[in-house]
């Protein structure tokens, strides 16, 4: 093609494959370009082809050009653009935006970033080989100066004004390079001599160094953190990088200075979507370069490119953060142990409450479970749970005597308390306050959710609908109502009945601002704070120091949920909660107000059993069909119109039918939360007992769902979710 190259280059935009451009000099695949696309221009990354998606019958007069290369920097990583490819091809969203997803905000700018790498630039052995003519003043007079050692870009400039174009030339041709800093030795701060379980889980992971998920199953407080930083130790140590993945709430300052004052001459850098482009996009270059030696971050951190890569640490690996929600939906954790797979290196997932997915592959012998069943810190015990029977009670807006009595008791003795709100929001289920019956599906294993306005029960696994009853259809008892209710004017009610006590709410207003943890953090540790009130957000893995009391209200309405992950949510949330209690010197209390006190759920947390409740959870998925058991995918439409999202559903079930090989298809139904800024939310289950059928069947869809979604206008929009989480 008269002298031209053609070159694949992934866009990001919302379609599949990879767009041909020529090119004039051969560029790699990596590198990143600025193209026209449409009327703009945008920046690209070249890829090798897609096999099987041909590049055949190109019309070569409608073909652009790539109209530069952006220098400054290599083309990115193979590992990296590997990673990429797996989870566009895993979660079937377009390789171009899957890419443009893992890359930092500064790294997708079609500007020509020629000043994005601060190394400075040594001459190569080719080029300290033969000196320029002594004609050519300026580049004799910096190839002198570059004779004494690396300099910067700065530093070169000084020398002559043309320092930039004359050393951009000379990266290109081979006879200069980018010098990363000497490595500085290891230095490692105080540590704590660990107890025998952690020094066991310690020796067991020095013994294997090749590819293994891990489990370190360990109870709160029990000194995972500390088996994270003394493995990573090894890793520094021999010159590797670590990368160490938490969910959103736990990057806090403190995590970073233990980190940071543990392995006090390392560079270790943050990766989370608040940072500012410039922050992320360096620490992200640091990693890349090799120069940094710790990468912690959240859920976009996995995709950090780490050539001297060790270990992956995934802290909290149930946590539900680790799952992005829109555009790539892509989990962090599966993501990580794919790269270690990949990289031949181990991953530790770390949990006090592991998923049920993790659960399922420890028993299956794919990953192996280490565990400390020990608090670590001096004598710290683990609290005593007790539940109290709400069903022959009397309540006072919702709180009961003993609950009060006990929030008194802590109120009298300046110790603090937290009150846990379990507030599940939208999709509450009917249930009957006498016998205990709930709405279950007649015709699949789900929960059916009551839409009060409608008078109306719904299915959102398989869409059957049927009225509210009057009674309760078992036993007669006219007194049913939806689970939950009554947990709304909790706050205000405490505040009311204990008008001396200090109370401070957490919840997504209170804490949405960047330092508002900060602040919360502050007034505990200065003992402002005599009740802490809050929902989910308080189970995570905060440290609030001298909690002696958990109260927990409302826990029932995750007892029977519509949602099949709503009792490992709440047992999970109910051991983290718990664990909140009595992580210094004095013993916490917990106590569960709960109208079903035999519940197995409500057994398990008094005795501390994880193991056995998940292991019972885990037969009653498989014989339900639900997840781990099976694998699942969600093709979610919303529309102004629900009636409309449902016919586009319906008519994709009826094309997709056919091609659905081992794939059960139910639906449509309507979301979960089947309303949302304006738009009607339905869905389509896709699910199987093999992960290849199901992706078989998705690896066709996007063609049909194309074609489909062209014949119902732009006001319709369809998403696929693949190993959905929330429903
Ligand atoms: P986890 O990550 O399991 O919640 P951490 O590693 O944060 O546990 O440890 C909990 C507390 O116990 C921390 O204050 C930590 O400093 C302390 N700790 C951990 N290991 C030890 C140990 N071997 N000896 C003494 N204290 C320890
Ligand atoms: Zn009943
Ligand atoms: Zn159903």
């Amino acid at each position: 093609m008269n002298g031209s190259d053609l070159v694949q280059v992934a866009i990001d935009v919302p379609l599949s494959g990879t767009f041909s451009y020529l090119t004039q000099s051969a560029v790699m695949p990596g590198a990143r370009v600025r193209v026209p696309f449409g009327n703009r221009l945008v920046c690209g990354v070249v890829v090798t082809p897609i096999p099987g998606e041909g590049v055949e019958a190109l019309d070569a007069s409608k073909l652009k050009r790539i109209e530069m290369v952006l220098d400054g920097l290599p083309p990115l990583p193979d590992e990296f653009l590997q990673l990429v490819r797996f989870a566009s091809s895993y979660y079937h969203h377009p390789l171009g935006q899957t890419l443009f997803t893992a890359l930092p905000t500064g790294l997708r700018d079609p500007k020509n970033p020629s000043r994005l790498d601060k190394r400075p630039f040594a001459l190569s052995a080719g080029g300290l080989a033969e000196a320029p003519p002594a004609r050519q003043k300026a580049r004799l007079a910096l190839w002198q100066a570059m004779q004494d050692g690396p300099l910067t870009l700065e530093a070169a400039k000084a020398v002559t004004p043309q320092a930039g174009k004359l050393l951009s030339a000379w990266l290109a041709e081979g006879l200069a390079e980018r010098v990363s800093p000497e490595p500085v030795p290891l230095r490692l701060g105080d540590a704590p001599e660990l107890k025998d379980e952690q020094a066991q889980a310690l020796a067991a992971l020095r013994a294997q160094p090749g590819f293994q998920p891990w489990l370190l199953h360990g109870v709160t407080g029990s000194g995972k953190t500390e088996v994270y930083l003394q493995l990573i130790a090894d890793h520094l140590a021999a010159r590797r990088q670590a990368l160490v993945l938490v969910p959103e709430i736990n990057l806090t300052p403190q995590l970073i200075d233990r980190f940071a004052s543990r392995f006090p001459a390392s560079r270790i850098v943050v990766q989370h979507s608040h940072l500012a482009d410039g922050e992320r996009m360096h620490g992200w270059l640091d990693a890349w370069h090799g120069e940094a030696d710790v990468v912690i971050g959240t859920r976009l951190s996995v995709f950090t490119p780490l050539p001297r890569l060790g270990l992956i640490v995934v802290d909290e690996e149930h946590d539900g953060s680790f799952k992005q929600q829109d555009g790539l939906r892509y989990h962090a954790r599966d993501l990580a142990i794919w790269r270690a797979r990949r990289a031949g290196i181990p991953v530790l997932l770390g949990s006090a409450t592991p998923s049920l997915e993790t659960v399922a592959n420890v028993e299956a012998g794919r990953y192996r479970k280490l565990a400390l069943n020990r608090r670590a810190h001096g004598s710290a015990r683990l609290p005593d749970v007790r539940l109290v029977d709400t069903r022959r009670k009397k309540l006072a807006e919702g709180l009961s005597e003993p609950v009060l009595e006990a929030l008194k008791a802590r109120l009298a003795r300046q110790e603090m308390s937290l009150v846990f709100i379990n507030r599940r929001g939208f999709a509450p289920v009917v249930a009957c306050t006498a016998c205990g019956w709930t709405s279950g599906c007649p015709h699949c294993s789900a929960k059916l959710v009551v839409h009060l306005m409608e008078r109306k029960l719904r299915c959102h696994h398989c869409g059957w609908e049927e009225p509210v009853p009057r009674a309760c259809p078992d036993c007669g008892d006219p007194d049913i109502k939806p689970l939950g209710e009554g947990t709304q004017r909790l706050e205000s009610a405490l505040q009311r009945m204990l008008p001396e006590a200090r109370v401070l709410r957490i919840d997504r207003d209170t804490t949405s601002r960047k330092d508002a943890w900060d602040e919360v953090y502050r007034k505990v540790h200065a003992g402002e704070v005599d009740i802490l009130v809050g929902t989910q957000m308080l189970a995570k893995g905060h440290d609030f120091g001298t909690l002696s009391l958990v109260a927990v209200l409302g826990a029932d309405g995750g007892l029977y949920s519509a949602d099949f992950r709503a009792s490992e949510r709440l047992f999970s949330q109910l051991m983290q909660v718990a664990g909140r209690a009595g992580r210094a010197e004095a013993a916490g209390e917990v106590l569960v107000q709960t109208q079903w006190p035999d519940h197995p759920l409500y057994h398990a947390l008094v005795a501390h059993d994880f193991d056995g409740y998940a292991a019972s959870l885990l037969d009653e998925r498989r014989q339900a069909g639900f997840p781990p058991g099976v694998f699942q995918a969600l093709l979610r439409a919303d529309c102004p119109e629900l009636a409309q999202a449902t016919a586009f559903l319906r008519q994709a079930r009826d094309l997709l039918e056919p091609l659905a090989e081992g794939v059960l298809i139910s639906g449509p139904a309507p979301a979960l939360m089947a309303r949302l800024a304006q738009r009607e939310r339905a869905q389509l289950v896709l699910e199987s007992p093999q992960r290849g059928a199901l992706h078989r069947l998705l690896d066709q869809l996007q063609p049909v769902l194309d074609g489909l979604a062209k014949s119902h206008g732009r006001a319709l929009r369809w998403s696929l979710d693949v190993d959905p989480q929330d429903w």
